[in-house]
């Protein structure tokens, strides 16, 4: 059951706004709003799994916003949901797939437990609110919440599955139930905006930023759509939580103290398997956040597990005014991305890159020419016909075996996961060069 609710910042803030419920359900009142495990600890324990059940089913009782259902069960038998929050007409993943709409994904990794805590507020603020700006938004756009990808994760306290299995490595061979989860939402949703939460472990001196951000660095990404994603970034993200009075940083670079300038980066490449960039791939804008987990300044425990989670719902609304103010950009220029890989897959153009980096100018022996398609022998591609189709690839039979063509929007996708020469794929197919 759940405690009575205690006074914590967040709260407060939410109380403050009065509350329009739908026609059949009982009055609440601020006695009565849906509170966190983690509000009402007062920010001393995490939300377990058993109160988020309790915590959605009573928010999507009291709001006709919300749409919660089960969309996977991981190996050990945890139910994992999918919260869906809008005003408009149809919840349908064709109607959402036609609007503007973001998926927020708050907990791939189980022992980083602030993001989810950010995405569970957000979703009663969201389905509870009266600003008009809430409503405005929920009417015009779909916003998607996956509060807990990895509950086995989460329940050992683990950054992997039960399986053993970092889901964060998962998005192009799609061996786990949670990266399949990821795709087929991703197929099924198009979503033009993916933010995906994390936190991180910091270092004293030259990795402390609060918040940490990253687009994807993978150079196959169209340009328009990387050049969303790091608008979403640099435009509406970071400066979100610098109001907030937050420190922000670009992931995987260490700073220096003194002057602030970049010296070393640690991490945040082009791999493929990791979110960012194959949700890039997949066209549409995505963003990596991370908390910073440790507590440098010395504020004691529940201070800092605020402070961690405060970031991440400022950070999270961040995402929600991209969506809000650039959804007509977002639909226009993720749908001339698909546009543009069918076409240059068509006709054989543009090059493919096996490795580099937005920031790592690639060995030119790595950038090599596309076939205009790959072929799959019979037995490859009865062990990948489901991959495929998670990943929106389309198929077709010929005499020669089946054809992949690379003239449909998944071309960003298909030589990494198809062609033996790319990092990470999964099987040796042919290519078919076009002339
Ligand atoms: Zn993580």
């Amino acid at each position: 059951m759940r405690r009575p609710p205690a006074q914590t910042a967040a709260l407060v803030l939410t109380l403050a706004v009065p509350l329009v419920l739908a026609a059949t359900s009982a009055p609440a009142t601020a006695d009565t709003l849906p509170t966190t495990g983690f509000e009402d600890s007062g920010g001393a324990d995490w939300t377990t799994l058993e109160q988020e059940h309790d915590f959605l089913a009573e928010v999507a009782a009291l709001s006709d916003r919300v749409e919660l259902e089960q969309v996977a069960t991981t190996a050990e038998g945890r139910p994992i949901h999918l919260v869906s929050l809008t005003d408009g007409d149809g919840r349908s993943p064709g109607a959402i797939a036609k609007n503007a709409s973001a998926l927020v994904l708050c907990l791939q990794h189980g022992n980083e437990p602030a993001g989810r805590e950010g995405c569970l507020q957000q979703i009663r603020d969201l389905a509870l609110s009266t600003d008009p700006a809430v409503k405005r938004l929920l009417s015009l756009t779909t916003v998607m919440f996956v509060p807990t990808v990895n509950p086995d994760g989460r329940a050992a306290n683990t950054r992997v599955n039960s399986e053993g299995f970092d889901i964060n490595r998962d998005h192009l061979a799609l061996e786990t139930v949670e990266g399949r989860l990821v795709a087929e939402l991703t197929r099924d949703y198009d979503p033009e905006i993916l933010h995906d939460a994390h936190e991180y472990g910091g270092n004293w001196t030259l990795y402390n930023r609060d918040r940490i951000h990253l687009w994807p660095r993978n150079l196959n990404v169209d340009d328009n759509v990387y050049g969303l994603a790091r608008s979403l970034t640099l435009d509406y993200v970071d400066p979100a939580v610098v109001e907030a009075g937050y420190t922000t940083g670009e992931y995987g670079i260490y700073y220096d103290p003194t002057t602030g300038e970049p010296v070393r980066q640690v991490a945040g490449d082009q791999d493929e398997r990791i979110l960012r960039n194959a949700t890039g791939l997949r066209h549409t804008a995505g963003l990596l956040v991370e908390s910073l987990v440790n507590d440098f300044e010395g504020v004691g425990v529940v201070a800092n597990n605020n402070r961690r989670v405060d970031s991440q719902v400022v950070g999270i609304q961040g995402t929600l005014d991209m969506l809000s103010e650039q959804r007509a950009r977002l639909i226009a220029q993720t749908r001339a991305a698909e546009a543009r890989a069918t076409s240059e897959g068509a006709s054989g153009t543009g090059v493919i890159y096996l490795d580099g980096a937005d920031n790592d100018t690639p060995d030119p022996a790595r950038v090599v020419e596309p076939p205009c398609s790959y072929l799959l022998n019979q037995e490859q591609y009865d062990g990948l016909a489901d991959e495929l189709a998670l990943h929106d690839i389309a198929v077709s039979a010929s005499d020669a075996g089946w054809v992949v063509s690379m003239a449909q929007p998944s071309k960003t996708v298909i030589p990494l996961l198809l062609d033996a020469r790319a990092n990470h794929s999964v099987v040796e197919a042919t290519p078919v060069p076009c002339r």
